[in-house]
């Protein structure tokens, strides 16, 4: 591609700074505008009570290949910036399952054996279950003729994962790893994340909770990244409007406008169709509007799909205690609570007394004030481990529109859009992933490589 080549990126999430710094990493020097003060978007430091929290607590696995890659191309360390464990998913006094030291995929084929808190015939089901989905290649089609999709509650039926398998393992698994309810939730997509967490290598199995905040971790560092090799980032300089203009696309920001020869727009799927609509009947539009018949969607199909994305929820409540208050692991789930995982932010990033309570996907918790939200949390703290009544402060961060729901059947736009040179990155683009850091950060990458 030609190096003199003008690049927008719109947008300083994950999957905007990931495709700026793949195509810093080639020598492209492009620009990126942040609507925000900060970067990082739905992964980003917030500063509250001089302690560094981020706007929800945010777990990686080792099968985050790209995210951990760009990290290290952009100068971090995965050894020093993260604490690593083995996968061990723990429901407090409910249900342990903890990977043994074996290889993959025996390491889990134990750990389902040996799980506690389930009956043997229960534990038999469940490493059944996961021996056919590696025989079907943790493909629905080869599980099932004819099947593309299914919720991931009806899965559970029809494979006998029922009851207590489902209240203990995968029901808060689903919910975690997709953010959505298992009645709701895509079959294929959870055996998507099955397959390249539990599948491959033990390591892609291990949970990696960072010591440092998700803007410091990755956007940051690919901002000075891009900017050693000529490139901008703007910061508080969003995208009021994107238009088609003759050989290129005019963009209107606070500090005037700009044109480029590409555009990837790397927002939240509701900005991107606020700024998608904006372009469809500019006067130059018809010029570029080149309608390839191998790509998917035409601009008004992807427009369409952009307003009909279901949202889910993730509420974050951190609670500060004294410094001697821990949780007996770094994170551990509570089975049938208001909180469904806790984080000890004091083993993990060296924040003693803080606690992480995550909760996600829709639910009851949403009729709370942040208040009663905030003493429910606490009761169980004070209930399950004798900490204080009461913290020395809380905060409850509520991400409402957190992630796309990531629903069965569900039809997400391509990264490719209909007009020329114009690309959409972000999770909720098509993909295998659910919305996560590795499915944003994929995203760019796809945009950035069609551009090279
Ligand atoms: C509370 C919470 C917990 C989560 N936990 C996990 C987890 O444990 N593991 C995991 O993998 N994922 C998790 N996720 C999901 C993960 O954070 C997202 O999938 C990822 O951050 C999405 O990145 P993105 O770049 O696609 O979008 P965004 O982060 O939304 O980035 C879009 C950026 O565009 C900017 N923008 C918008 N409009 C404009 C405009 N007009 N001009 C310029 N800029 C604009 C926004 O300010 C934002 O910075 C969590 C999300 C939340 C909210």
């Amino acid at each position: 591609m030609n190096q003199n080549q003008k690049i927008a990126i719109i947008g300083g999430g994950y999957a905007g700074m990931a495709a700026a710094a793949t195509l810093a990493q080639r020598g492209i020097a492009v620009t990126v505008f942040e609507s925000a003060k900060q970067l990082g978007g739905r992964a980003r430091g917030v500063n509250y009570q001089d302690t560094e929290l981020d706007n929800g607590q945010h777990l990686l696995l080792g099968c985050y290949r790209e995210t951990l890659r760009l990290i290290e191309l952009v100068g971090g360390n995965i050894e020093q910036d993260f604490v690593r464990f083995p996968l061990q998913l723990e429901l407090h006094g409910q249900f342990s399952l903890k990977a043994p030291n074996l290889p993959a995929p025996l390491h889990l084929l134990v750990a389902f054996v040996q799980a506690q808190g389930l009956s043997w015939a229960d534990r038999l089901k469940a490493a059944g279950f996961m021996l056919r989905l590696q025989l079907a290649k943790f493909r629905l089609d080869r599980l099932q003729r004819g099947m593309t999709d299914c919720t991931v509650a009806e899965l559970m039926v029809r494979y006998g994962q029922t009851g207590e398998l489902t209240l203990k393992l995968w029901e808060p698994l689903c919910i975690a790893a997709l953010n959505t309810p298992i009645a709701q939730a895509s079959a294929q997509v959870m055996l998507n994340v099955l397959r390249d967490s539990l599948n491959q290598t033990r390591a892609d199995s291990d949970m990696l909770l960072p010591h440092l905040n998700f803007t410091a971790l990755f956007p940051q560092r690919a901002a000075q990244y891009v900017e050693a090799q000529g490139g901008k980032v703007h910061l508080a300089c969003g995208v009021e409007t994107l238009r088609c203009v003759e050989n290129g696309f005019e963009l209107t920001t606070p500090q005037g406008i700009e044109t480029f020869d590409k555009v990837i727009c790397a927002t939240s799927p509701t900005a991107a169709e606020r700024l998608l609509r904006g372009m469809v009947g500019a006067n130059s539009f018809a010029q570029h509007a080149v309608r390839i018949n191998s790509y998917p969607q035409d601009m008004d199909s992807t427009i369409a799909i952009l307003a009909a994305l279901p949202q889910q929820p993730i509420y974050t409540v951190y609670l500060q205690y004294p410094a001697d208050c821990r949780l007996p692991t770094p994170m551990l789930g509570l089975h049938q609570c208001t909180s469904q995982w806790l984080f000890d932010k004091g083993q993990i990033a060296g924040q003693h007394g803080l606690i992480a309570s995550v909760i996600s996907a829709e639910g009851l918790h949403q009729d709370l004030t942040q208040d009663q939200l905030a003493q429910a949390v606490a009761a169980e703290l004070q209930q399950k481990f004798a900490f204080p009544d009461a913290p020395v402060w809380y905060k409850v961060i509520a991400e409402k529109r957190a992630t796309f729901s990531c629903n069965a059947y569900l039809v997400r736009p391509d990264q490719r859009t209909s007009v020329l040179n114009l690309w959409l990155a972000g999770d909720y683009t098509a993909g295998d992933y659910p919305a996560t850091l590795e499915g944003a950060v994929m995203s760019g990458v796809k945009c950035a490589a069609e551009i090279l």
